[in-house]
């Protein structure tokens, strides 16, 4: 490789590199950001193949006002974990734009996630939506968005709408998450729609 041709992959590197830190916020291998009206389609497909046997999507909530993909990230390290066990996250305007959903590197490099009991980690897709949904509603952006990702997961993994559940309902009711403020009845006549 002579001098010119090593100077330009360089410079092609440092490029690269540079998008996907932007793509990359805090480091946690978040990427797929999205806000709703924008294709889906590119941002969250992974970037390894689809893995097969995903059967479930369980939805969470974040039982706290604020957060991002970026700060659960954190604190699942600091548990221990690698690295963020959500699938994605969607905001609420707190730490990201209100309803713009993040995907996770978990999600992006098809591993298990860490957001459920150990059988149902290695088969659902685990969402997180940020607020406390036994105090407060989601905002409509993030019911939008949810809608929006649910659709495009049970497309793409060929999961069907009735397989869409909240935490609770895959851990004998011992949690609340994720809040009975979530309609996720309502979520899943609209997915099957
Ligand atoms: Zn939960």
């Amino acid at each position: 490789m002579n001098r010119l041709v090593a100077g330009f992959v360089l410079a092609q590197a440092i490029f690269t590199a540079s998008v996907l830190a932007l793509r990359a916020p805090g480091g946690a291998g978040v990427a797929g950001n999205l806000v709703p009206g924008e294709d889906p389609s590119a941002a969250w497909e992974p970037r390894v193949p689809l893995r097969s046997g995903w059967t479930h999507v369980i939805v969470h909530h974040s039982a706290s006002a604020t957060g991002s993909a970026a700060h659960f990230d954190r604190i699942h390290r600091e548990k221990g974990w690698e690295g963020l066990g959500y699938h994605f996250v969607v905001g609420n305007g707190s730490m990201t734009d209100d309803g713009r959903v993040e995907a996770g590197g978990r999600w992006l490099e098809q591993r298990d996630g860490a957001h459920a009991k150990p059988e149902w980690n290695a088969r659902a897709i685990g969402i997180c939506l940020v607020g406390d949904f036994e105090k407060s509603d989601p905002t409509p952006a993030q019911v939008a968005s949810l809608e929006a990702l649910c659709r495009w997961l049970c497309r793409r993994c060929g999961i069907p709408p009735a397989n869409v559940v909240g935490h609770g309902a895959t851990h004998g009711n011992a949690t609340l998450c994720p809040g009975r403020r979530l309609d996720l009845g309502a979520l899943r006549t609209a997915l099957a729609r």
